[in-house]
């Protein structure tokens, strides 16, 4: 018999197992579905099981959401895009929104991108809205696949809208692209690329570049910008799901142009379902975190092996005196490890 789960407080001694903690999520229960994200985040081994057998749980149910990656550096206005996208969606577009951030330097700053973020107000107390950072230790890999799972747990909720912020200046935005449907990158009038640390590659691999505070004084500059950008996109590499990145501007504070964000991502939506390329992405998604998780999990094997430890600063150092070829040295300790 499944507890009653609503009427529980869940404490260490009230463990709930992996069946109650999904019909908790189905049914809505806030405090499970928080329970349950920091569950799939802890290393303990106890709490990993549970969570492992969660997510199976919940796979059936989950995958049926748009998930929106949002990118762009510090202070581009992220949050508050965010807080007018998902206002809008929520009531004009009666979505659930799920809003989550990776930041994969926050264990410098002590705190996640969210974490000090107040001005997701009107989103944090929305009931169709839920709103939680990401964990912020561990590798990125880790930060990765309890991103990943904590989507899955999302959607088994009924959050139909996944928002994902990340700093479009590290290697989090590759992560991040390789977790959703449609990657969009905030950009600023006349700043310059390099001033905004933000990688050619990374607006290649856009969906789409909204230039965001078109507002005051900006407006004419902001025209200017997006101009600039489609020309440039002109010469970027035809996308294999012939999607054409779009560049608009916006203004997050005023609510301007944030209808013709979701536009943007309801043509792309209808594009590449209807030429099969949206379900094509995710499966190629999914092979690459299977590939990504398989050589983290390898590579840490390899590097916490007894012999590996014992033989590899001594050959490291022969490789860097050039008395043997890095080549020889690592078969030579790949045999170590497989002896
Ligand atoms: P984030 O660091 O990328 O999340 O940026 P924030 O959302 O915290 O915004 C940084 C600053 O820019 C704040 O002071 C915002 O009020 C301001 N801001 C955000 N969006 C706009 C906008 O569309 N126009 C103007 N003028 N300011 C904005």
């Amino acid at each position: 018999m499944v507890k009653n789960i609503n009427k529980i407080a869940i404490t260490p001694k009230n463990a709930l197992t992996a069946r109650e903690y999904l019909s908790g999520i189905k049914s809505g229960n806030r405090a499970i579905l928080s329970k349950s994200i920091t569950l799939i985040e802890s290393s303990n081994p106890k709490h990993q099981k549970i969570a492992e057998e969660l997510i199976e749980l919940c796979l059936p149910f989950s995958g049926k959401s748009v998930r929106i990656g949002i990118t762009g550096v510090p202070g581009v206005g992220k949050s508050t895009f965010i807080e007018a996208l998902g206002t809008f969606l929520i009531e004009d577009k009666n979505k659930k929104v799920a809003v989550l951030a990776i930041d994969p330097s926050s264990k410098k700053s002590g705190g996640s991108i969210l974490g000090d973020k107040t001005r997701m107000n009107n989103l944090s107390i929305n009931d169709n809205a839920f709103i939680r950072p990401s964990p912020s230790s561990g590798t990125l890999g880790g930060v990765a696949k309890a991103t990943r799972e904590s989507i899955i747990l999302r959607e088994t909720a009924g959050f139909n809208t996944v928002l994902i912020e990340t700093v479009g200046v590290g290697q989090s935005e590759i992560e991040v692209k390789s977790m959703v449907d449609f990657f969009l990158l905030l950009m600023l009038a006349g700043a310059g690329d390099e001033l905004q640390g933000i990688k050619r590659g990374i607006m290649e691999t856009a969906d789409g570049i909204f230039i965001n505070k078109a507002d005051g004084e900006n407006i004419d500059k902001a025209k200017l910008a997006v101009q600039e950008y489609r020309n440039a996109i002109h010469l970027f590499p035809a996308n294999e799901n012939h999607w054409i990145p779009k560049v608009q501007s916006c203004s997050a504070i005023e609510n301007k142009g944030i209808i013709n964000i979701w536009e943007v991502v309801e043509s792309f939506i209808n594009l590449t379902t209807s030429n099969g390329s949206f379900i094509k992405n995710r499966k190629q998604q999914a092979k690459f975190w299977l590939e990504h998780t398989i050589d983290s999990a390898v590579k840490s094997f390899f590097y916490s092996n007894d012999k590996i430890k014992q033989h590899i600063k001594e050959l490291e150092r022969q490789v860097m005196e050039e008395k043997i070829s890095p080549f020889k040295a690592a078969r030579k300790l790949l045999l170590l490890f497989k002896s």
